[in-house]
Parts: structure tokens; C-alpha cells; sequence
């Protein structure tokens, strides 16, 4: 299918969004429509680009939400859809291991799809990992063995392994989608020989705030998951470097593990809070309540018809790293490049929409020792004034939001709006869910608590907050409230901290 999209199989990683691959995130971030699985976190899907169209395939335990053919099908049909788009398929763990991923591309391959393979971080290895367990370890195991606990047997068996070859095996056993069978599992490696006291573990939600290791052995694996109520998704690893995981824990018990909490900001302020969070152990959900969206191509303010009216100008003001990105974001979509801006004086309002343009080449020529909006605009006044340039002749190039004080004192410049800042108003589907699920909420300001009831129906019962007017406007939409002592975010996250380590 020439100018069709290209499919690219991503593997997400057993679940935390750190061993996600650099290509992988990559791939999400530039996404047309991403396609994804049940086991793929929530703070995964984050790094999707916010425009993409999700779309979720995720087979329940009990349930098969879409059949295996149908997301072959969906697959050749949005590479379809999207000429040069980007299709994500996007799948727990390593897609080749358990993931099916070999049958979708022999059906992309079979559709004349062009396709990639991103490999992802296999639970099998990683989740032991992540309970102190290496899979191999010298003078205790020379070999692993990867087995699915799930393939039915045509013999009514509920499964088709070779438990005698299994039972003779002397290197390490992983299954994976084994806890509902592992009863049979166990029994059968004992008939055929293997050591009832074999040490065994199951690794339950590896890797996530959630994870938790329950020890065993071969002899009572079934009565351990029975009594520890051990459920899906988890790894059972049985060999003697199971017994490694004894010292080698090493994941700590986080004041937060096991918590999902929800960040409302706007959106590139939040990863700071976010960040000190996660490092906490809590899963977060960053739910921003604004957005910058470029103008063209749904507004049209600027068209590359516009793009050849910078020959009217001389000076081009920049007074934001968003209007940096997204002037440029929008000339190369114009097909033109930086060669637009040869002989031009550049302009900035301080040193990070510097840094911001140095990025695309370009060096200043303009920046106020102030750094503000009236120091940028003093300072071209003045260069006017000196005969140095011509006022008619400066563009400045801002957001919807920006204020007029450039214009004012420049009134003879002109104002392009290169952007524009929007509330949210919609969650998407995925992020709904996630909401609903969480435990608490974190507001920071009263426009991000009204906001945020608006988009979010089902959601948490408990907020944290920052100041006394975002405590009561949370109050009054029906959330418990526990407020920060300080109006800091340190503050807060200490609160949130203290308020789970009293709670447990
Ligand atoms: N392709 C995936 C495996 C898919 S099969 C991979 O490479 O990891 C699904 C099984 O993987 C689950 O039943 C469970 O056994 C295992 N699994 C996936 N993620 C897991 C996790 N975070 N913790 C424990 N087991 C996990």
C-alpha cells in the first residue's frame, strides 16, 4: 500500500513508564492513532501526543473486549486511513514475547503494510528483576525457560506443555498468564519428577506502584495463590535464584506505592510535582487544564501565503518558548525553512525564549537586560528612536493570551497570534478511566478544581490542596479535603505524604 501509514509495533514495558524505550516514546510522541492494551499504563498513554486517536483494544481477564482478527484488521485499516501517518500499536512488555505481535505483522506484512519493530522490556526478566530476582545467576542457574501458563491442549488438558521435559529442566521456570492454571502446573512438575520444595514466587503487578511479591513453594503454590488472593497480571518464577530475591529486594516501601493520584495544572508545570510524586511511589495521572494549540492550520491566521509576507518585515519579537515552537512548528509545515528569516534582526523577551531560538540556530539580536514584555518593548522603542529601525517594520510574534503592552509601545508593529492557550474541556477515554480509579486529586487552584469537575464525572472523593480558596471550592463540589500547611508545592507533597504513612 504505497502512502499508506507505517504500523510500528511498540513494546510498552512491564509497566513502569521508565522502562519504556527512548524509541518507543519517541514514536508515541509523533503518534497519529495509537492502538493499545489493557496492560499499558496509564502514565505510558501520558506521553502519547495529546492529538492522537487512542484506541483501546485491551482484552479483560474475562472477557475479550476485540478479538485478536479484529485488531489485525483495525491495524491494515488505519495504515489505510492515515497516508504517511504514524500507527502505534502499543503492547505490555516485549510484543514478540506472549504478545502476539509475531501475527500482526504477518498480517501487516500480508496487507502490504509497511511496519517497524520497537522491542520492549519482557516482564519475564523484569519483574523478577524488580523483586530482587535475577533470572539467571552462576553456580545456580545456567539456563531460563520462558512458558505461557495459558495455551490450551487439544487433548482437553487445560494445557499443552511438555511437564516432563519442564520437570527435568534444571535452569530457572517463568510462566507468565499462569496463576489461573498454576495449580494444575504445580501438580503436574511434581508427578513428573520435579523437587516439591522448589522455591517459587509470584510477582504481582511488577514493576508498578502495586507490585507485591508472595514466596512460596512448588508444594504449595496452590494454596498460596488461593490464600494470598494472587491475581493477574503476575509472573510465577520457580528455581533456586528465587531465593536471592531474600536479600536482593531492593525496591523500598514507598510512602505512596500503590496510590494513583491525579495532578491538575496546567500543563508544563506539572511535571515538577509529578516527578517528586512518582519519586514517592504513587502513579500519577497528569490531567492539564490548558493547552496550547498552533493557529494554523484550523484557523488559517497564517497560511504560507502568510509565511511570504515576512519579506514586510525586519524584526521578528518573540516573547514565549511557545511562540518560538510554534512559529517554527508552522513555517516547516508551510515548506519553508529558517532561510525565510536570512537578514533578519530576531528579538526576544528574556533568556529561556533565547536559549528556546538558539535551539532552531538562530542567535538574538535583541534581549532586555529586564526581561520583560515593557523592557523588550522599551528597547526597541529606543532602537527606533535612534534611526536603527523601522517600527512599521517589526512583527511580533505571540499567543492569544499574551497582553498588549509590545503593541502599545510599539504601535506602529504588527501582532501575528502564533498560538493559542485553551481550556480543556474533554478527558479522553483512557484518562477517564484513570481518573475515576484514582485516589485523590491535587488542586492548586480554584480554576483548576472547577475545571477539573466539569471534565471528570466519576472521579476520587478525596482532595489535596494548596491555599483556602481552592480548599473550599473543592469543599463545595463534594471533595474531603486535606490542605497544605504552606502554600508551596513542597508543602503540599509533604502533606500528601504524612496524610498516607497516618492512613496505612
Ligand atoms: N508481551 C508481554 C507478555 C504478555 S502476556 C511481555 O513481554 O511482558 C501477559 C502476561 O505477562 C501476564 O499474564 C503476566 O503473566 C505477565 N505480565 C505482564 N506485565 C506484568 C507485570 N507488570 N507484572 C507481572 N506480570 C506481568
Amino acid at each position: 500500500m504505497s502512502g499508506a501509514g507505517k504500523v510500528y509495533l511498540i513494546g510498552a514495558g512491564p509497566g513502569d513508564p521508565g522502562l519504556l524505550t527512548l524509541r518507543g516514546k519517541e514514536i508515541l510522541e509523533k503518534a497519529d492513532v495509537v492502538v493499545y492494551d489493557r496492560l499499558v499504563s496509564p502514565a505510558i498513554l501520558g506521553f502519547c501526543n495529546p492529538k492522537a486517536k487512542m484506541v483501546d483494544v485491551g482484552k479483560m481477564p474475562t472477557h475479550h473486549k476485540v478479538k485478536q482478527s479484529e485488531i489485525n484488521k483495525l491495524l491494515v485499516q488505519f495504515a489505510g486511513e492515515v497516508p504517511g501517518g504514524v500507527i502505534a500499536r502499543l503492547k505490555g512488555g516485549d510484543p514478540f514475547v506472549f504478545g502476539r505481535g509475531g501475527e500482526e505483522a504477518l498480517e501487516l506484512v500480508a496487507a502490504g503494510v509497511e511496519f517497524e519493530m520497537v522491542p520492549g522490556i519482557t516482564s519475564a526478566i523484569s519483574v523478577p528483576a524488580y523483586a530482587g530476582i535475577p533470572v539467571s545467576h552462576r553456580g545456580i542457574a545456567t539456563s531460563f525457560h520462558i512458558i505461557t501458563g495459558h495455551e490450551k491442549a487439544e487433548s482437553g488438558d487445560p494445557l499443552s506443555l511438555d511437564f516432563e521435559t519442564l520437570a527435568k529442566c534444571p535452569g530457572t521456570l517463568i510462566f507468565l498468564m499462569g496463576i489461573a492454571n498454576m495449580d494444575f502446573i504445580a501438580r503436574r512438575l511434581m508427578e513428573c519428577g520435579k523437587d516439591p520444595k522448589t522455591p517459587l514466587a509470584f510477582i504481582e503487578k511488577g514493576t508498578t506502584p502495586y507490585q507485591r511479591t508472595v514466596m512460596a513453594t512448588l508444594e504449595t503454590a496452590g494454596e498460596t495463590i488461593a490464600r494470598e488472593n494472587v491475581t493477574a497480571p503476575a509472573i510465577t518464577i520457580m528455581g533456586g535464584v528465587v531465593e536471592l530475591g531474600q536479600t536482593l529486594a531492593w525496591k523500598k516501601n514507598l510512602p505512596l506505592a500503590g496510590k494513583r493520584l491525579v495532578v491538575t495544572r496546567a500543563a508544563k508545570q506539572a511535571s515538577g510535582i509529578t516527578a517528586r510524586l512518582t519519586a514517592l511511589g504513587a502513579e500519577v495521572i497528569e490531567t492539564p487544564m490548558i493547552e496550547t494549540r498552533d493557529v494554523i492550520p484550523a484557523k488559517a491566521r497564517i497560511s504560507s501565503a502568510d509565511f511570504k509576507a515576512l519579506a514586510n518585515f525586519d524584526i521578528l519579537a518573540f516573547t514565549s518558548t511557545n511562540g518560538v515552537e510554534s512559529f517554527f512548528r508552522q513555517l516547516f509545515a508551510a515548506g519553508c525553512d529558517v532561510r525565510v528569516l536570512a537578514g533578519k534582526k530576531i528579538a526576544s523577551v528574556g533568556k529561556i525564549t533565547e536559549k528556546k531560538l538558539l535551539e532552531y540556530g538562530i542567535r538574538c539580536d535583541y534581549v532586555p537586560e529586564d526581561h520583560t514584555g515593557e523592557g523588550l518593548g522599551k528597547l526597541l522603542a529606543a532602537k527606533v528612536t535612534a534611526g536603527e529601525i523601522d517600527e512599521s517594520r517589526i512583527l511580533l510574534l505571540q499567543g492569544n493570551l499574551a497582553d498588549d503592552t509590545l503593541l502599545e509601545l510599539l504601535p506602529k508593529s504588527t501582532r501575528w497570534v502564533v498560538y493559542e492557550t485553551l481550556p480543556v474541556t474533554e478527558l479522553p477515554e483512557w484518562k477517564r478511566e484513570a481518573v475515576a480509579g484514582a485516589d485523590a486529586v491535587v488542586f492548586a487552584s480554584t480554576s483548576a478544581v472547577e475545571n477539573f469537575v466539569k471534565m471528570a464525572e466519576a472521579r476520587p472523593s478525596l482532595s489535596f490542596c494548596i491555599g483556602r480558596m481552592t480548599e473550599n471550592a473543592a469543599r463545595k463540589h463534594g471533595f474531603e479535603t486535606v490542605t497544605s500547611d504552606e502554600t508551596t508545592m513542597d508543602s503540599l507533597v509533604k502533606k500528601i505524604a504524612e496524610y498516607y504513612s497516618v492512613a496505612r
